[in-house]
């Protein structure tokens, strides 16, 4: 399940990793806008002798901002986080530039999110874990990628050479790829003249160069002057804004808010009358929602219903679904287990099939939910209405046996499942919230009937 993972809250003197690289151009890593820092918290069950039975089955992560100016996201800090650039726990073998490549306008895509969790594999090979998401704004297309390492890897010291406050350093001699100045993903190109900046593509390239490499590149000029022109190259508006996510346990019970209770209570009510199902799992097992009246009616009740779920905890960007990750280690999942946690669908439509959703292509294990995007991302991070970016969920499949990567393989990053579903049509979960929100404040209840 899921750990804690350790940040270095002061951006601090984090080993040699950066600074070591300024040369080769690995450069400081975060220096986009506001800079946060990035906890998972524990889920910790009860007590850890014990089976560890009583986590939470889901916790709810939110954005935060540092308040620290600038934080160094050092991969031995292992961050959960949204925006800025991606922190790489394998330093190499990173996902390919084709792999990031939206499939439909074939340009780089830009990086979401990143979720720190390990599980407790028996044989330890999950001791460190990073999901990673990535995102075409404009075609509304997501990738994610799942990498994971034993406590003794090539990249860091063992954990016993850490504290807390201070995770293992890297190894001095870690192997490490070089990253695009730009978005800090997997670089093959480098600049011919002075091969010491990296792009993963040529667009890239002609931004950086635009942005400052251009007057700098193959001059001598001063640790200032370097910084303040890899600032602007920095900033170059493809990088969404970045924030530590933090995560809490879902409170269990719902906020009451009774002009939405008696939304729902009266489209229930009215369901039944016409002889409806009121609740979408029955409703998609048995078919029963031909008569368009009622489904339009059923359409709405579960998007009240996830409304209200949300509720909980208003400004939630992630669910994340502890009882499905690396179920496939747990003994006690037979019986009484409630079975897979489903993530909270905003509506009856676009929910995947278990044909739609495939098994893990390297080992075969099935793939389950880990964790699901919640709308209110787009607008906390700024990313305009009009990008194309669009999503009632976005939810994250993984493998349910967390399976290791084949020997020899180049890449270091197995590409994992992304389900989207959209908002059913015409229903914006953000603005609906708030237009609830605004009804209720003024205490016209127009239950539409
Ligand atoms: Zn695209
Ligand atoms: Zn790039
Ligand atoms: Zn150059
Ligand atoms: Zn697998």
């Amino acid at each position: 399940m899921v750990k804690v993972t350790k940040l270095d809250e002061k951006g601090q003197p984090i080993p040699d990793d950066e600074a070591a690289n300024e040369a080769g151009e690995q450069a400081a890593e975060e220096e986009s806008g506001p800079t946060v820092e990035l906890v998972i918290e524990a889920d910790d069950g009860e007590e850890e002798e014990e089976e560890e039975e009583e986590y939470a089955d889901i916790s709810c992560g939110v954005l935060e901002k540092s308040t620290e100016p600038k934080l160094d996201f050092s991969p031995c800090a292992m961050p959960s986080k949204a925006g800025g650039k991606p922190v790489w726990l394998a330093l190499d073998g990173l996902p390919a530039v084709e792999d990031l490549a939206c499939p439909e306008c074939h340009v780089q895509m830009v990086f979401l999110l990143q979720i720190q969790s390990s599980i407790d594999r028996p044989d330890e090979a999950a001791f460190y874990r990073a999901v990673y998401v990535f995102c075409c704004k404009k075609c509304n297309r997501y990738a994610a990628f799942r990498c994971q390492l034993p406590d003794k890897n090539v990249y860091y010291q063992p954990e016993a050479l850490g504290t807390d406050d201070e995770p293992a350093p890297l190894r001095p001699r870690a192997p490490r790829e070089p990253t695009c100045q730009i978005c800090g993903c997997a670089a093959p190109k480098t600049c011919s003249k002075c091969h010491h900046a990296h792009y993963c593509c040529e667009h890239h390239q002609i931004l950086a160069w635009r942005g400052g490499h251009g007057k700098l590149c193959g001059t001598k000029s001063s640790a200032t002057e370097k910084a303040a022109a890899k600032q602007v190259i920095d900033d170059q508006g493809l990088k969404l804004p970045e924030y530590l996510i933090v995560t809490e346990d879902e409170p269990d019970t719902d906020e009451p808010d009774p002009a939405l209770d008696k939304r729902i209570h009266d489209l229930e009510e009215s369901c039944r009358e016409n002889g409806g199902v009121v609740d979408a799992e029955t409703a998609m097992r048995d078919g029963d929602v031909d008569d368009t009246e009622n489904l339009k009616k059923l359409v709405d009740l579960e998007f009240l219903r996830f409304q209200r779920r949300l509720r909980r905890m208003p400004d939630q960007v992630l669910r994340y679904m502890h009882g499905n990750v690396g179920r496939a280690f747990y003994d006690d999942q037979d019986e009484d287990d409630g079975g897979i946690l489903e993530p909270l669908w905003c509506s009856v439509m676009g929910r995947p099939g278990p044909a739609d959703i495939p098994r893990c292509e390297n080992c075969g294990a099935e793939r389950v939910p880990e964790f699901q995007i919640m709308p209110q991302i787009i607008e906390l991070l700024g990313v305009s209405v009009h990008s194309g970016m669009d999503f009632g969920t976005v939810v994250v499949y993984t493998c349910s046996q967390s399976c290791c990567e084949k020997k020899g393989a180049k890449c270091h990053y197995m590409k994992e499942f992304v389900w989207v579903q959209m908002p059913a049509a015409g229903l914006k979960p953000e603005e609906e919230a708030k237009k609830a929100a605004a009804a209720a404040a003024k205490g016209d209840d127009d239950d539409d009937d």
